[in-house]
């Protein structure tokens, strides 16, 4: 199915955008036999879904008319889950249908409701808005139902996760019988199917959420963390992969707020997203990310739904997603519309299995790895002052600047130092508003071995027979070197689990203990470097640490 069957001022506006060719998810809502029926379509965010149903509404809007009848009670109604969403459906659906005459108009929370009353009552084709907005409007008159040929709900499995499944019902249980509706759903649960069944004719079902369609375009990556180090392992990927847009999730609004304000601290240009903003602090951060005014949106899952920025090249998952759905939804907010973008999951090395069952129940392939280091991002550094100084270089200078430069060269002070100061002088200024690099400890890229579940001075760690690596500290029993203190600090300093740590000899002045010996690395070198109160411990091994050895099979 091409877009040369559709009506002339559709095909002229997708022209206009540069859309030659149809997305899967469009190209299953043309075909013939989906005319006139209900449709169950499962397409996430990113597939093009939006100017699916727009497409596929064209005949419920037109018939078979050149353009659209002047603007009355609306023809079709859009609801979709968050304010966002609502609003980019309605600037989507706007440029698709201007050539046609399309009038759409927005019904959201958070927005003036008698400015949208004033719309509705000068008339419209299609009605976008979130479902507590919409019910309020047709509960008080001011939207009327009578001409509506089709509704679509959009994120529908979104809308019931959020609680709207009252309104969704009160808001379809007012449109005539008779009307077509559609429903585009990332999953399909349970509850999805039941209003599916409660609201819908014999719909049709689609399918277009092949992994290969929505996520071609991102590269995933798993990357091991200290847990206390994530917030320096987010600063060294947004330094090393620099995107035009990055977005930073976290789990709860506090987490946005302190990571943003450790962010701008640092240098980086941020916008925060999470629930208590209102409409226009939304809006305005959103703006500034498209304007370049900031590049960093920190957010929370629920604030960065349906988002759609095609400039978003990054995104990090700083906390670990809840779920599978949850982990595709965030990843999606890049590698939109035919670009290529990267998805970095963070994973505490103390929660790898979590991470890992993580990543196979959402079934994307993920490259393991370690952050970046400082190093690998003062590399990236030197190629990239090299090429913008070169670029500076290439044009052709101002009068002005010619006269400064030779003023320069011929300062005694300059002359000393020759051509080479001058240049380090200009890299230090490009240099300098970049955001400082983090040291970060190595973690090991090994899976820990199945957790022993013996107390932790049964048996030698990571298995039986296998001795560990001994280590000693300068706290024994004179010391507060008891076991409720000890096993936490351990893996505190060393970035270790319990299971990790094996043997512990409490002795008078000092303590040894046993370290997994995969382990043994990763924890000789965090444990060197200390932080905190108990810095000042000291931790030494007693024989040679070598590189991780092979995890026991068991
Ligand atoms: P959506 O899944 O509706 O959020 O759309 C994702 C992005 O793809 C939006 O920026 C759309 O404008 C864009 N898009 C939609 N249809 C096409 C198409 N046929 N070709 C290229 N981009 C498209």
């Amino acid at each position: 199915m091409s877009f040369q069957d559709l009506p002339a001022p559709l095909q002229a506006a997708l022209t206009g955008r540069g859309y030659a060719e149809p997305t899967p998810v469009q190209s299953a809502v043309l075909q013939p036999e989906t005319a006139g029926r209900d449709l169950l379509v499962s397409a996430q965010t990113g597939s093009g879904k939006t100017v699916a149903y727009g497409l596929a509404l064209a005949p419920e809007l037109m018939g078979d008319a050149p353009r659209l009848p002047p603007a009355a009670a609306p023809l079709a109604l859009i609801v979709a889950p968050t304010r966002e969403l609502a609003l980019q459906v309605k600037a989507e659906l706007a440029w698709l249908y201007a050539p046609a005459g399309g009038r759409i108009v927005s019904c959201v929370g958070g927005m003036d409701p008698v400015a949208e009353r004033r719309m509705l009552s000068h008339g419209a084709h299609i009605v976008v808005g979130t479902p507590g907005r919409l019910r309020d409007h047709l509960e008080r008159g001011n939207l009327d139902p009578s001409a509506l040929r089709a509704v679509v709900l959009d994120e529908a499995d979104e809308m019931l996760d959020l609680g709207f499944q009252e309104e969704l019902e009160a808001i379809l249980e007012e449109v005539p019988e008779g009307r077509r509706t559609l429903m585009f759903s990332a999953t399909v649960p349970r509850g999805i199917a039941a209003l599916a069944k409660g609201y819908q004719r014999d719909a049709l079902r689609i399918e277009a959420t092949s992994a290969d369609v929505s996520h071609g375009d991102i590269e995933h990556r798993a990357l091991l963390v200290a847990p206390h180090e994530l917030e320096r392992a987010v600063v060294n990927l947004l330094r090393l992969e620099d995107p035009r847009i990055a977005m930073v999730f976290c789990a709860t609004r506090a987490a946005v707020a302190r990571l943003q304000g450790n962010l701008s601290e640092r240098g980086f240009s941020t916008v925060a997203l999470s629930g208590e903003l209102s409409q226009a602090e939304r809006n305005r951060a959103l703006q500034n990310l498209r304007d370049g005014r900031a590049r960093v949106c920190v957010a929370t899952d629920v604030a960065a739904r349906g988002i759609d920025l095609p400039d978003l090249g990054l995104v990090i998952h700083a906390e670990m997603p809840r779920d599978p759905e949850t982990l595709l939804h965030r990843s999606g907010r890049t590698g939109r519309a035919g670009r290529k973008g990267i998805s970095v999951l963070l994973v505490p090395h103390t929660r790898r299995r979590v991470g890992e069952r993580l990543v196979a129940a959402a079934k994307i392939k993920a490259t393991w790895g370690p952050a970046p280091s400082a190093e690998a991002v003062r590399a990236r550094d030197a190629e990239r002052l090299v090429e913008q100084a070169l670029a500076l270089a290439a044009e052709e200078p101002a009068d002005d600047d010619v006269a400064v430069a030779r003023r320069l060269l011929a300062d005694p002070a300059i002359a000393g130092r020759g051509v080479e100061g001058l240049a380090a002088a200009l890299v230090r200024v490009l240099r300098a508003p970049l955001p400082a690099p983090e040291e970060i400890a190595e973690i090991a890229d090994r899976a820990p071995p199945r957790a022993p579940r013996e107390a932790p001075s049964a048996a030698a760690p990571g298995g039986a027979d296998e001795g560990g690596v001994w280590f000693r500290m300068d706290v024994g029993r004179d010391g507060r070197a008891d076991p409720k203190w000890l096993l936490p600090f351990l893996c505190r300093r060393g970035h270790v689990t319990r299971q990790e740590i094996g043997r512990i000899r409490v002795l008078a002045r000092e303590t040894q203990f046993e370290v997994a010996p995969y382990a043994a690395q990763r924890f000789a070198a965090a444990a060197r470097r200390g932080e905190g109160e108990d810095a000042h411990i000291r931790i030494i091994p007693m024989q040679p640490v070598k590189g991780p050895a092979r995890r026991p099979r068991r």
